[in-house]
């Protein structure tokens, strides 16, 4: 099941038109000269290892807003469910996380299609770049790439918050 949504999703992202998004945006694929300093309050894009592409991931006080949507949106089921005594897909269907979805568009201009992914778009919830491959490390407290195995050098906690401003 979970292979499918990945594909679908994959299939849904039309990762072109988010390379042109990125572009635009001045994140990737620019080369040298580019301020990361003028970017810096804009939401990152990062590589998810989830999705398998670059993703647009909220910072924390554009999380904050955009948690409210998805609990809510959680209810929205529960409640579509008791109403009309309906599985979970059925009440999925029926508009669950819409809201959620055109808040993250408005903050990041980029059209996710499935709510429960914005869950892991938070930019909180990745390590910094691998010094190997450049892809994040999956979590703030990894001690190596999951993606191409590179141990990470130098790693202490106390270095962490420093880490993560650098990126
Ligand atoms: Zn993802
Ligand atoms: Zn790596």
């Amino acid at each position: 099941m979970t292979a499918n949504n990945a594909l679908e999703r994959s299939v849904e992202h039309r990762p072109c038109a988010h390379i042109e998004w990125c572009v635009g945006r001045g994140r990737i694929g620019t080369g040298a000269g580019r301020s990361t300093r003028s970017l810096a309050l804009m939401s990152k894009t990062l590589y998810c290892w989830r999705c398998k592409m670059p993703i647009p991931m909220l910072e924390e006080s554009e999380w904050e807003r955009l948690a409210p949507y998805l609990t809510n949106a959680i209810e929205q089921i529960k409640r579509y469910r008791e109403a009309h005594g309906v599985s979970i897909a059925e009440a999925k269907t029926a508009g669950y996380g819409r809201e959620a979805l055109a808040l993250y568009f408005d903050i990041t201009g980029f059209r996710e299609t499935n709510p429960d992914a914005l869950w892991h778009h938070r930019f909180a919830l990745f390590g910094p770049p691998c010094h190997n491959c450049g892809k994040p490390l999956r979590t703030p407290q990894a001690k190596l790439c999951a993606e191409c195995g590179a141990v990470r050098p130098n790693f202490s906690s106390s270095g962490l918050a420093e880490a993560r401003r650098s990126t």
